[in-house]
């Protein structure tokens, strides 16, 4: 096994765009947040609005009928377009064109959500962040995965991982069998935990920020609208993946002297990623 990369500021600033001055929301890039279901329509306020926070032009929500109301008057600047279902997804068509997408937060495993992601699957080529129950459906239908375009990266936290990639009995068997399933299937793996580390083939990149202040709910639906919208941003997947990972932790590191752990909420590391970006420059 290689040894992991160590995700660092002196990484990050290699890959770092900071934007131009003549730029308008056209070039900033459209990223489409896909998922949300009856009572977890809140994962896509957090993913949607992250989205807008890390940078991209223009964000849509595409939800069941039962999110409309919830993400336009959570998030006034990001637009919202709906499935034809009131309580969860059951058919992903939209007329938009966006840069990227990002699929899964909030958005429950029904058969009918279940073909929904297999027929969107089977349909895009668009840079792609897979997340959450998408992940889970994708496990159950392990043959689907041949579907996936190629450099999609997929964000599992350690239970959706093992269900995708199965059972490991030591931490290098885990590592194997990541880089095997990211070989295979030409996949970039953000393997979240603490410490979060990123597999692109048979590169393993670790990342150095973050505390246990991001053990809290909506943490990972935060990260996928950050990924998503940097992917839209025109980054390649894997310096999405890295500088998205990055950011995430820095927030943490830069709130809690002020928050403490316990108070620390999704919704923080969004009020932060401001400052993040700005300890970049
Ligand atoms: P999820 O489980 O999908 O909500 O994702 C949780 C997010 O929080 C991931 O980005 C994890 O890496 C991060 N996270 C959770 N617990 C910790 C921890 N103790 N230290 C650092 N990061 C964490
Ligand atoms: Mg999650």
């Amino acid at each position: 096994m290689n040894s992991p990369i160590a995700i660092d500021r002196n990484e990050i600033l290699k890959r770092y765009k900071p934007i131009v001055q003549h730029t308008h929301k056209g070039m900033q890039g459209h990223a489409l947040i896909i998922g949300g279901s009856y009572g977890k329509i809140g994962a896509m306020c957090l993913a949607s609005k992250a989205a807008l926070k890390t940078g991209c032009g223009l964000v849509t929500a595409f939800v069941p009928q039962c999110g409309y109301d919830i993400v336009q008057i959570a998030i006034p600047e990001v637009m919202v377009v709906t499935d034809d279902h009131d309580k969860y997804l059951s058919e992903i068509t939209f007329h938009l064109e966006p840069n990227a997408i990002g699929i899964g937060p909030g958005m429950g495993q029904k058969m009918a959500t279940q073909k929904a992601l297999h027929d969107f699957l089977s349909n895009t080529s668009l840079p792609l962040v897979i997340d959450a129950d998408a992940l889970n459906i994708l496990a159950h239908n392990s043959s689907w995965v041949a579907l996936i375009s190629p450099r999609t990266v997929l964000t599992p936290h350690p239970k959706e991982l093992e269900r995708l990639i199965g059972k490991w009995y030591s931490e290098e068997e885990m590592f194997s069998k990541a880089v095997i399933f990211s070989l295979v299937n030409q996949v970039v793996i953000v393997m979240k935990g603490a410490p979060t580390y990123i597999i692109d083939g048979d590169a393993i990149y670790v990342n150095t920020t973050g505390n246990a202040a991001l053990a809290t709910a909506g943490s990972g639906d935060v990260l996928t609208g950050m990924i998503t919208s940097l992917l839209a941003q025109s980054y390649k997947p894997i310096d999405a993946a890295i500088l998205g990972v990055y950011l995430h932790g820095l927030t943490a590191d830069i709130a809690l002297p002020e928050t403490g752990h316990q108070s620390f909420i999704a919704s923080s590391i969004i009020e932060n990623i401001g400052k993040a970006y700005l300890s970049l420059e």
